[in-house]
């Protein structure tokens, strides 16, 4: 049995906490997806951050990877405990973070069969990525759908970011509605404003989407569906 635990659902330019989740593999083995300004503090508290032993960064916005540098050096600094990084993260991004010792505190992962990053398109000149594993695929922010790609035809469950209206950077709700009904009664809405959350709502329930995922929400995932 997979475990998923959704940390935060809201975009950068809201109220509430980034969007961010842990797919837990067994209790001790973590894989945290997105580590934004509101999420080291969060794990801390909840006592999971010694158990986060991988991290994907989908883009390098602060709401994703804002308090990576604090959460890879508290692991090693604090737990001795040296940190997988994967995703739209570099050993220049991870030079910028911790000095040029980055490699005592991190260990970046290139070659991972179970991991399947998928490019995505969200800021100019910035490269982004989703992922997936497990069974989940995370979009991490993307203005195009990833709905109709072989990950999401595999996936138990996706979460996919999400706006209202049309929108440069983000992907519509409209874009989303797209997908087949099979493929929108497994995904999640998230990476949405807090004050859209209602609207929203109403909305996925009406497309047949799984739902509009919310901060704290838990689930888990049979071995068998992956
Ligand atoms: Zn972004």
């Amino acid at each position: 049995m997979i475990a998923l635990d959704v940390l935060g659902v809201n975009g950068a330019l809201s109220e509430g906490k980034n969007t961010s989740l842990v797919v837990w593999e067994n209790p001790q083995n973590g894989l945290l997806l997105d580590c934004g300004s509101t999420v080291f503090q969060d794990v801390l508290q909840k006592r999971m951050v010694e158990h986060i032993n991988t991290v994907f960064i989908s883009h390098r916005h602060q709401d994703h990877i804002g308090s990576l540098e604090t959460l890879l050096e508290y692991r090693w600094l604090v737990l001795q405990k040296k940190t997988a990084v994967l995703g739209a993260i570099t050993s220049d991004i991870l030079t910028d973070l911790l000095g040029d010792e980055w490699s005592l505190y991190a260990e970046l992962l290139t070659d991972m069969p179970q991991y399947t990053l998928i490019p995505t398109t969200h800021s100019p000149r910035m490269p982004s990525t989703g992922l997936f594993t497990h069974g989940v695929l995370y979009s991490g922010d993307t203005n195009a759908s990833l709905l109709n790609t072989p990950s999401a035809q595999k996936a138990h469950v996706i979460f996919h970011d999400t706006a209202l209206q049309t929108n440069p950077s983000h992907c519509s709700l409209a874009a989303l509605a797209e997908a087949p009904l099979e493929i929108r009664q497994k995904t999640y809405l998230i990476h949405y404003r807090a004050t859209d959350y209602e609207t929203l709502r109403c909305k996925a329930n009406e497309l047949d989407f799984a739902g509009v995922a919310t901060t704290d929400m838990h689930l888990t995932i049979p071995r068998s569906a992956y």
